[in-house]
């Protein structure tokens, strides 16, 4: 089992906690987990942006909007068509759930169950939604969670989500130690452990197989 709760650590002495994910409610945070798909954060930012200028960041609004109304203003978030069509589709779902607060008073198996109905959202989406808009004590894996977890090991075999999701769960408790260690996590993928890792620079490389073969080579 890999331990996190000292990679979490490690990461965490500095620069400090993440503050993820901005936003001023819940529904921009869950438009952010359905634009960032495939795309970066800032073009992110930038559609949300637009989306705001318009008064279209409202459930209401988004559902009643024009998808091509929708399409302009959330180019920047790329495969505007496809994520145009599925933000409306999500504001209809929100209402048809009775809004988000209903959706905040459902279990979050049931809550879980309910997001992977909609369209593009798979399981990283909806666990993201979960614990980023909904703060529930969720483990997010994706891409740089599975590289890294490869890589603390030394494993030619991807280790399994299942397990990735346990040990997450096992040795980090609490939604704000989950919410800032899949932040950190992110952030270290994007900036140290790349495609092409940087071992020598790394402040987890003593707990880290491939970083300890790497400097000892
Ligand atoms: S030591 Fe290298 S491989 Fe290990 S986590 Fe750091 S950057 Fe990634």
């Amino acid at each position: 089992m890999i331990r996190f709760n000292e990679v979490y650590e490690t990461l965490n002495a500095k620069p400090g906690p993440q503050h993820w994910w901005p936003a001023d409610d819940q529904f921009e945070v869950i438009v952010g987990a359905m634009l960032v798909q495939r795309t970066t954060w800032r073009n992110v930012e930038l559609a949300i942006q637009r989306l705001k200028d318009a008064g279209m960041l409202q459930i209401e609004v988004l559902h009643r909007e024009r998808v091509a109304a929708i399409q302009s203003r959330i180019k920047s978030a790329g495969f505007f068509r496809i994520k145009a069509a599925r933000l409306k589709n999500l504001a209809a779902f929100i209402v048809g759930q009775g809004g988000i607060t209903a959706l905040s008073k459902r279990p979050t198996s049931e809550l879980r169950s309910l997001l992977l109905q909609i369209d593009g959202v798979g399981p990283e989406t909806a666990d993201a939604i979960l614990l980023y808009a909904f703060a529930r004590p969720v483990v997010v894996v994706d891409a740089y969670l599975r590289r890294l977890a490869s890589r603390l090991t030394a494993s030619d075999e991807a280790v399994p989500d299942a397990s990735l999701r346990e040990w997450v769960a096992t040795t980090i408790k609490g939604v704000s130690r989950l919410n800032a260690f899949h932040a950190l996590v992110v952030e270290h993928g994007k900036s140290q452990c790349k495609k092409r890792p940087r071992c020598a620079q790394c402040k987890i490389n003593a707990l880290c197989q491939t970083g300890r073969a790497a400097l000892d080579a």
